[in-house]
């Protein structure tokens, strides 16, 4: 094929998603109603990681997802409120009120959202609530559905149909473009193969096939042709080293109890590891993505700064219980060690050196130090249960004291 796509003067292959003020439902009125503009340029230089679960389940769960995978680096949400399952018995998504509880993720995170649309009746509804219009892979050739987003005013993530070719995939971008949208992002997200062992084969050569076809911006979704949690970091890792320009991530609080592709959904533990192995590779690639520094400038309205700065703490917190873990695991060692050598597993003398560098540990840190010696005697009895009973579980620590 050696045609390329049509290029509206000055778009240049780069989706700017904003997030228009009237674009909050009236639901919402009693918080701060202006959101600022805030940007979000699909096929620039920085790499742009869309995440949420496969489908918004809840309030709380999508407001907990938003908030950790805008703290890992997500720049958009992604949130299915209809969903368009294999079996017509399988959950089909919250509908309206999922769009609802996506406008709010969108409020309090400053997280631009995407979601599916299924049907051009809902095209307008849908866009009433939502940033990107997603068009999945089951509906890549709904000539109806093209035509309907080709007259909406929000971008377009046009999935590649399952069996379609990479030119089907630019026509049906070419539909959309035809009724006047030039704003469409196309995603890789695995097609049908012989012998194929993952639930799709990510076709990685189809992102700069794209590229040298068009001026599209070009993601991947590794989640649905992985359809395993532990295949998506290397899929994710490899579409980004063969340039696409951002990626469609399906994060779970709790992926095992997910209504739909919990397996291959991603923990936002895991989404943070991945986030930071793509940091690192983003400039050997020539591209930008950094993990948010926690703490750090917070733009947005005071009511995103708030939801930021709670999410950073309570990350702060995560990880110094994962250093606890980590220091329970050396005395559990150490308590071994002692036995072996008859030694008492409880050494007060050395427990007391603990607690003295607590003087020292405080004032270095400009920490008060009745409070810093409170946490390290904390610190010592957590570790001291550990040793005795050779576990870190969660058992009651107060006859410890
Ligand atoms: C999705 O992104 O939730 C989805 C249904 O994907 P696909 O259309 O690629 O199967
Ligand atoms: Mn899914």
């Amino acid at each position: 094929m050696s045609r390329k796509l049509t290029v509206p003067d000055g778009h240049a292959g780069r989706t700017v998603v904003s997030i228009p003020p009237e674009n909050t439902p009236s639901h919402f009125s009693r918080l701060p109603a202006a959101v600022p503009a805030s940007p979000v340029l699909i096929g620039g230089r920085t790499l742009v990681m869309i995440a949420g679960p496969c489908a918004v389940e809840g309030r709380e769960m999508l407001l907990a997802v938003a908030r950790r995978v805008r703290a890992g680096g997500a720049a958009m949400l992604r949130g299915g409120a209809f969903k368009p399952r294999t079996s017509p018995y399988a959950f089909q998504g919250l509908g309206a009120e999922a769009l609802l509880v996506l406008a709010e993720a969108r409020e309090l995170t400053g997280l631009p959202v995407v979601t599916e649309v299924l049907d051009p009746r809902q095209v307008e509804f849908v866009a009433d609530h939502a940033d990107v219009l997603q068009v999945g892979a089951r509906n890549m050739q709904n000539y109806a559905l093209l035509a309907e987003l080709g007259r909406a005013k929000r971008p377009v993530l046009l999935k590649r149909g399952f069996a379609a070719t990479v030119e089907e995939l630019l026509m049906a971008a070419e539909h959309v473009m035809a009724s006047g949208n030039p704003d469409i992002i196309l995603c890789e997200r695995g097609i049908r193969a012989v012998g194929q062992s993952t639930r799709f084969t990510l076709d990685v050569a189809a992102v700069p096939m794209l590229k040298a076809l068009t001026h599209l911006p070009v993601i991947v979704d590794p989640s649905h042709a992985a359809g395993r949690a532990d295949l998506v970091a290397a899929l994710a890792l490899a579409a980004v080293a063969a340039g696409a320009d951002g990626l469609l991530i399906e994060v779970h609080p709790d992926p095992e109890a997910a209504r739909s592709d919990g397996v291959q959904s991603l923990t936002p533990d895991a989404f943070d590891q991945l986030m930071r192995k793509i940091a690192v590779l983003a400039p050997a690639v020539g591209r930008e993505f950094v993990v948010p520094e926690r703490g750090g400038p917070a733009p947005g309205t005071p009511l995103q700064m708030l939801v930021r700065l709670r999410e950073d703490i309570e990350g702060v917190d995560r990880e110094i219980i994962h250093l606890l873990s980590q220091r329970v695991e050396i005395a559990r060692h150490a308590g071994d060690v002692k036995r072996s050598l008859g030694a008492p597993v409880v050494d007060p003398v050395q427990e007391a050196e603990v607690l003295e560098r607590a003087r020292q540990l405080s004032e270095a840190a400009g920490l008060p130090y009745r409070e810093v010696r409170a946490l390290l005697r904390g610190i010592i009895a957590v570790s001291r249960h550990a040793q005795r009973t050779g576990d870190t579980g969660s058992e009651n620590l107060e006859d410890d004291e």
